[in-house]
């Protein structure tokens, strides 16, 4: 089996994910309206920045569209019409300052990592990088790992196949998507066309993961209305939103929370409330690794919603279960070489691979669920969508490993 490792230009790769890093491409859930991304800075981003990367590499059909998803196409070298997808996203999530990023190198032995503003990056969460190469922010941003770093390892592993003509390779198509962060980086994804038989997002975290299970999950909206009187007439008569809302937040299941369960348990999350004495809004989060479960859940908060309105004689609520997405697991198996043939190639850059459950959903998720089959790999980078985000160099190279040997194993197999 070739070792393709001494192929990959560390340098090369430092750079191009530095030059990456360094603009600010934050999204954002306010300003997302229709088709367009929701921010400005990341269509220049893609226009003034990865655009070029990949006229540079020569490759085929380089298209940005209206919705801000960016496409391009490696021809294989082999007799096989059989298409690969490769999908990682430019923008970076609103949950911690997006910039502008000012990248630090560290060449880490040990102890804590102490940036800008007291940000701390502790030593417990630096241990297995002892002797790497550490790439952060200065402190008071995130670095945006999360999702350059699965950019940087896609386009690193694209120039070594072009590169390298004798590495055996399918067709290959790549895209870049916008607005991941706020759950909409694949709604206008437009899977015919991009004419990949299946895909792999490259936006996970440890480098021997292949992500292929994530929650059902559900955004249920419970909208409260309620009696409005004056204070001073209301005996027997105002019925407060306020109030029913607090019936309802009461009766949830305290051991079924975000905060008290991990693993396999799912949960009912009150995510935003908002509202008066008229009018509540709950917006609510419903997630579980088993549908039926997940199901279960919502007719939970349907005989809660019944019980609030006998309780509350007059006010009104309306339910929405907002279904999101599924767990792609059972989807998946639909071809299981999917995952085998991702374990293989993790297996062939030394690493013995891990099938952990991702608590959350991934943008392959809704993809496999649309018909694209779209497990998750890991890019290497640690404490997203904070100002503690870092990555080591060293597993950024094996993630593109990875991508590499996933790519070779396709073309042995089709
Ligand atoms: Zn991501």
């Amino acid at each position: 089996m070739k070792n393709y490792s001494e192929y990959i230009n560390e340098e090369r790769l430092k750079n191009n994910f530095i030059k990456m890093a360094e603009v600010d491409t934050g999204s954002c859930e306010d300003t997302k309206k229709g088709l367009e991304p929701s921010t400005e800075k990341q269509v220049e981003f893609a226009k003034n920045i990865l655009k070029p990367i990949l006229e540079n590499l020569k490759l085929e059909d380089i298209k940005f569209d209206k919705t801000g998803i960016l496409t391009a196409s490696l021809k294989g070298n082999i007799e096989s019409s059989f298409t690969l997808g490769l999908i990682a996203h430019m923008d970076t999530s609103e949950q911690a300052p997006t910039g502008p990023v000012k990248v630090k190198i560290h060449d880490y032995k040990q102890g804590d990592i102490e940036l800008l503003n007291g940000t701390l990056i502790e030593e417990s969460d630096l241990e297995p990088y002892k002797n790497h190469t550490i790439i952060s922010s200065d402190g008071t941003t995130l670095l945006g790992a999360d999702d350059k770093a699965g950019i940087a390892e896609i386009i690193e592993a694209i120039t070594v196949l072009t590169e390298h003509p004798e590495i055996k390779r399918p067709n290959i198509k790549i895209a870049i998507t916008p607005d991941e962060e706020i759950g909409e980086g694949v709604s206008y994804f437009d899977i015919d066309k991009f004419g990949a038989d299946l895909a792999y997002t490259v936006d996970g975290s440890e480098a021997k993961n292949i992500e292929s299970e994530t929650f059902n999950a559900f955004n249920p909206e419970i909208i409260i209305n309620g009696i409005p009187v004056h204070c001073g007439h209301a005996y027997k008569k105002m019925v407060n939103a306020i109030d029913v809302a607090s019936y309802i937040i009461g009766k949830l299941p305290q051991a079924e929370k975000p905060e008290t369960t991990r693993n396999r348990e799912g949960y009912y999350h009150v995510d935003n409330i908002n509202g008066d004495v008229n009018k509540v809004v709950m917006k609510m989060l419903v997630r579980d690794f088993d549908f039926s479960g997940a199901k279960n859940r919502i007719e939970f908060l349907k005989n809660l919603i019944k019980n609030a309105e006998n309780e509350f004689k007059g006010c009104k609520i309306e339910f929405r279960e907002n279904e999101k997405y599924h767990n792609m697991k059972e989807k998946l198996m639909e071809k299981p070489e999917v995952i085998e043939y991702a374990k293989e190639a993790i297996r062939r850059s030394g690493l013995e691979p891990k099938e952990p459950v991702v608590r959350g959903g991934t943008d392959g998720a809704m993809l496999t669920l649309r018909g694209l089959l779209t497990p998750n790999l890991g890019t290497g980078g640690v404490n997203f969508h904070s100002k503690k985000e870092f990555i080591s160099l060293q597993i950024m190279k094996k993630c593109c490993e990875n991508v590499i040997n996933l790519v070779n194993v396709w073309a042995e197999n089709s």
